[in-house]
């Protein structure tokens, strides 16, 4: 008998190595989860063979070379009956060493087996276990069989001898000698360090255990209807329901499963199908999978053998899945009543979604890889090579997708990364312009390829492997990994369904920190609304003079001489940036949206070649010279440390009054037709109170001013933003004039760490591999050191100024373990890219969800 699971139980109940059956004492955390999850089998009263499972301490001795009473394990199982032991780490993602099939066949017994099931499956079946044997146990080379060859019986004979020409030794006969080298093999297997490294990176921890599951043999070898099979009820793409598997008669393992002869489950018109030559079988299994699912709460694959038309269940295993399917398999389940939606929340990693949001390269696509760098923003998109951004706009108007690559990008190249399809960059990093525009604008985009060279002049690019491309030549930049693939390669469309919807609600009850999108645009802000963000936590206004029209009376600003000059361009400016707020508001409908005031150095909007400077001076019916005076004038040796943000708020006041004008009259118009709005401005880049004094004084008065030309009263907050370490340590003396303090944790983390954002690319992953930085700081909050300075400020701020809003503004919004200490500080809400929204709703959510459980 193949399934009695109590009786005459030799090692029953003992901790460490135990028959399987419904009151054992196993468990995920002490045998693994597949000893935990047979235990649920049988429970269920489910076909599956008899079963002993080995502790992690029991397999973990074993290594050490103390064996447990292997006979008393044989004598589990019946006289003469074969075994297959299997791995059972606690995450089955982690991994183990293969399995080993048909533990106990010697010649003699390979004799009776050719009496009862054949000749050529007996000698199949025995040839399997002595080449798996010789490989996995006795370690020989796996090309010692290469001239293998002939009828079953014969192909058996050479695969004994050229073991034992190898060993010296006549292949082991006895069971229990054969199980306890299996044994003490996979116990080796597991601790050796390749195997851990491997498991480590999948989040093992350096001293996860592995059990191990020793199963009598059920044959899908031999007479009658025999095989073997796997089935599931969804789909692993799509999550959907669908019976999905295969099946193949006279086959052990699943390798035999992805051979073109094995069967359809359900009915196919390609071929034959386990439904029709066996209807019965099939609709048990389909029962057994519906009971798998209400029972152990999870969408299982089974695996089963048929043998001689007997069915048997070897295994559960969680259905492999998509991130689509992952979101459809745990909403289903809680639809049915089968999860709590709480539970379902948990069952689904929130980065993957972002998986989601994007088209991706599909994921059995081939990929000719030529470079790599930083997964900057994620989704994959083919085009033609363009150089720079005049080319990716006429690509564009030509329909043809094109990708921007550039040394390095700067806000001259935003029209040109609007018309492009991705953007591959040689330098930079997780907050360089590229990578943040690029996450804003959901372009995929590969920032710091290192290992590619750049000859911009040549205009190509040339891979490690001496591969030149041209522009023109086709590429594909898959953001999700940070690769440069050659070609188009298959892709899989973003997967925003009802579904999807359905789930972020569910997150949004539960999330108890808010979740704001940093947003520039009006596409950005739509964006934004559409994954249900709270508001916008930042909009960087710089991006709007960059739109065509702006950038000559922008320029024509930088060159005029007194206040008055400069006041009378940015007159000009004005309704523009009144417009921009107003379509801002309208989308946003009410909710807060947190402008920043103009923020980067001037230069930055002065042509940087000959040609540019000399269609600028012709713009402004000035002499060269006086142009590339001015461009020296505002030349910067650290520009990021030098005239920009708030001091640029103070000593050239006009651009700061003329946008909270815009801002104010944007809001008293919005205000009339639609909900009220509430505007947030903000003050970039402060370290001093003074600053914030001098910056308020004048907003104040705009807002005053506003009011009474408007004969209408309005309300706006006005804040800072904490980016500097000077402006964390004062917290207690600006928070006072503010109602939020709102941490820019780029240029925090840059002057923390005294690193440039947008050069730390060269060097981060060497930084990163020697352990230096346990994590690229730029992308995932360094707690210890920034933290402590964001901690330091929002006490002192709330101390101050008790009640005073606080978030994070910087790319640290939308990574979750940042979340997680943000939400730890008591932050009010976050504020990241549009598309990380759900990411980050699903890492709050999460966090809350742990929090009420105790976990
Ligand atoms: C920051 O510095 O964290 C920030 C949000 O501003 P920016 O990235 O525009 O400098
Ligand atoms: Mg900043």
């Amino acid at each position: 008998m193949l399934h009695p699971h109590t009786k005459g139980a030799a090692v029953q109940n003992n901790p460490h190595t135990t028959l399987v059956t419904p009151t054992a004492p196993i468990a995920a955390e002490t045998h693994g989860g597949r000893a935990k999850c047979l235990q649920r089998l049988v429970r269920l009263d489910l076909p599956v063979p008899r079963t002993v499972a080995l502790s992690f301490q029991a397999v973990d001795r074993i290594g050490q070379g103390h064996l447990p009473d292997v006979e008393k394990v044989v004598a589990e199982f019946p006289e003469g009956a074969l075994m297959c032991v299997r791995p059972s780490s606690q995450d089955p993602d982690w991994g183990g060493p293969g399995a080993v099939m048909n533990i106990g066949i010697n010649t003699a017994k390979y004799e009776s087996f050719c009496d009862t099931m054949g000749e050529d499956a007996a000698s199949a079946l025995y040839t399997r276990f002595v080449q798996s044997y010789a490989v996995h146990v006795a370690r020989l080379d796996p090309d010692i069989f290469d001239d293998v060859s002939g009828d079953p019986r014969s192909a058996l004979g050479q695969s004994l001898h050229a073991y034992e020409a190898e060993m010296e030794e006549p292949f082991p006969q006895d069971r229990a000698a054969q199980l306890s080298a299996v044994l003490l093999s996979m116990s080796r297997a597991w601790h050796g360090t390749s195997a851990r490294l491997l498991r480590q990176a999948k989040g093992a921890p350096a001293d996860a255990g592995l059990g191990l599951v020793v199963q009598q043999m059920a044959f899908g070898v031999g007479h009658g209807t025999s095989g073997t099979g796997v089935l599931q009820l969804v789909s692993s793409d799509t999550g959907l329901p669908q019976v999905t598997g295969r099946y193949k008669s006279q086959s052990q393992g699943r390798d035999g499963l992805e051979e073109k002869t094995a069967m359809y489950l359900t009915r196919d018109p390609r071929g034959p199908s386990l439904q029709d030559i066996e209807p019965e079988v099939f609709e048990t299994l389909i029962g057994h999978a519906q009971l798998m699912r209400t029972k152990l709460r999870a969408e299982m694959q089974v695996e089963f053998v048929l043998e001689d038309g007997t069915l048997h269940i070897l295994d559960g295993v969680r259905v492999a899945r998509s991130s689509q399917a992952a979101v459809h398999i745990a909403v289903a389940l809680a639809d049915d009543g089968i999860i709590p939606r709480e539970e379902a929340l948990m069952r689904v990693e929130p980065r993957t979604l972002s998986e989601l949001l994007h088209r991706q390269v599909a994921p059995g696509a081939k990929r000719d890889v030529i470079g790599s760098g930083i997964a900057a923003s994620p989704g994959a998109a083919t085009g033609r090579i363009v150089f720079n951004a005049a080319d990716a706009q006429a690509s564009a108007s030509r329909n043809e997708p094109c990708i921007l690559v550039r040394r390095e990008t700067s806000p001259e190249d935003i029209r040109g990364m609007q018309a492009a399809h991705a953007v591959l960059t040689e330098r930079g990093g997780i907050t360089s312009h590229a990578a943040v525009i690029g996450r804003g604008m959901g372009l995929p985009c590969v920032v710091g390829a290192s290992n590619l060279r750049f000859n911009l002049k040549r205009r190509t690019i040339t891979s490690a492997d001496g591969r030149v491309f041209n522009a023109g030549d086709e590429i594909t930049i898959d953001g999700t990994s940070g690769e440069v693939l050659v070609g188009a390669p298959a892709m899989r469309e973003a997967a925003l369904d009802d579904t999807f919807k359905r789930f972020m609600i569910w997150a949004e009850e539960v999330a108890d920190i808010g979740i704001r999108a940093n947003a520039d645009t009006p596409a950005d802000a739509q964006t934004a609304h559409h994954f249900r963000a709270e508001g916008i936590g930042l909009c960087r206004t710089e991006h709007m003079f960059f739109e065509p029209g702006r950038m000559t009376v922008m320029r024509e600003m930088i060159f005029a001489n007194t206040g008055e000059d400069r006041r009378a361009v940015l007159e000009r400016l004005l309704p523009m940036q009144r417009n921009d707020f107003k379509q801002l508001f309208r989308i946003m409908e009410g909710k807060p949206v947190s402008i920043r005031l103009f923020d980067p150095p001037l230069h930055e909007f002065l042509p940087t070649d000959k040609a540019g400077q000399r269609e600028l001076a012709d713009a402004l019916d000035l002499p060269l010279s006086a142009v590339t005076r001015r461009i020296e004038e505002l030349s910067e040796y650290n520009p990021m440390l030098g005239m920009r943000g708030v001091r640029l708020g103070v000593t050239v006041p006009e651009i700061y009054e003329m946008q909270a004008r815009a801002i104010f009259e944007a809001t008293v118009e919005v205000s009339r037709d639609g909900a009220p709005v509430v505007p947030e401005v903000m003050i970039p880049l402060v370290s001093t109170r003074r600053e914030v004094e001098l910056v308020k004084t004048a907003v104040d008065a705009v807002a005053a001013a506003v009011s009474s030309e408007t004969d209408t009263d309005f309300d706006f907050h006005l804040g800072v933003m904490v980016e500097t370490p000077r402006a964390a340590l004062r917290a207690a003396e600006i928070a006072p004039y503010c109602s939020f303090l709102s941490f820019g944790t780029n240029d925090l983390t840059q002057m923390t760490y005294g690193l440039s954002r947008d050069d730390a690319g060269r060097f981060m992953s060497a930084y990163v591999q020697r352990g230096v930085f346990a994590e690229d700081p730029f992308h995932v909050m360094d707690t210890d050191g920034v933290g402590e300075l964001v901690k330091l400020g929002a006490t002192r701020g709330r101390m101050a100024q008790p009640g005073v809003t606080l978030s994070v503004c910087g790319e640290h919004g939308g990574n979750p373990e940042s979340i997680a200490f943000c939400r730890e500080v008591g932050f009010d809400y976050v504020s990241c890219s549009p598309f990380r929204v759900p990411v980050a709703r699903l890492a709050a959510a999460q966090l809350a969800i742990k929090d009420k459980l105790g976990l």
